[in-house]
């Protein structure tokens, strides 16, 4: 797996105040499992289990009910692209050129129809309607966490798809 540049570390110090990225470790967070299956490949979210909607992303209540009896669910590995845009200039800092997105379509059948999600391993008009992308998780920068006196870096990922080839 290929790191992510990401955030800048300032003379070897984390700056937690330019990380955009989210915080995965079971402590911050209730959608932590999110990030679990991620690690094991899989794209998931949360489904209700009293009135059935999915939701993307994952919730930790359901936003038409309110329940909080969610059960993760798996989504479709591989989509069609509908549409792209391509920044090729202003990004924020520790993102590369150029930066592209996509609105994915999971097709009909699956729990989440569509998607926007960043496209990566492509260049510039690499990526077109019609074409068929897939999942791929990536590294980014740990983000640190006190446990107990001691200060670890809790790693994360996080995901993107790529052009099939
Ligand atoms: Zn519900």
């Amino acid at each position: 797996m290929m790191a992510e540049v990401g955030i800048p570390y300032l003379e070897g110090k984390y700056s937690p105040t330019l990380d955009m990225w989210p915080i995965e470790a079971k402590q911050f967070n209730r959608i932590y499992p999110f990030y679990d299956n991620l690690r094991e490949g899989k794209l998931t979210t949360t489904k209700c289990k009293k009135c059935g909607h999915v939701a993307f992303p994952p919730r930790v209540i359901c936003p038409e009910c309110y329940s909080d009896e969610l059960e993760w669910i798996e989504l479709p590995k591989k989509g069609k692209v509908i549409a792209t845009v391509e920044k090729l200039g202003g990004l924020p800092i520790g993102f590369e050129l150029p930066l592209i997105d996509a609105w994915i379509d999971f097709g009909e059948g699956s729990p989440v129809r569509h998607m926007l999600s960043r496209v990566k391993n492509c260049a510039q008009g690499d990526v077109n309607e019609g074409d068929e992308v897939q999942l791929m998780v990536f590294d980014i920068p740990g983000h640190p966490m006190d446990v107990g006196r001691e200060s670890v870096i809790a790693e994360r990922v996080y995901f993107a798809f790529e052009p099939v080839k």
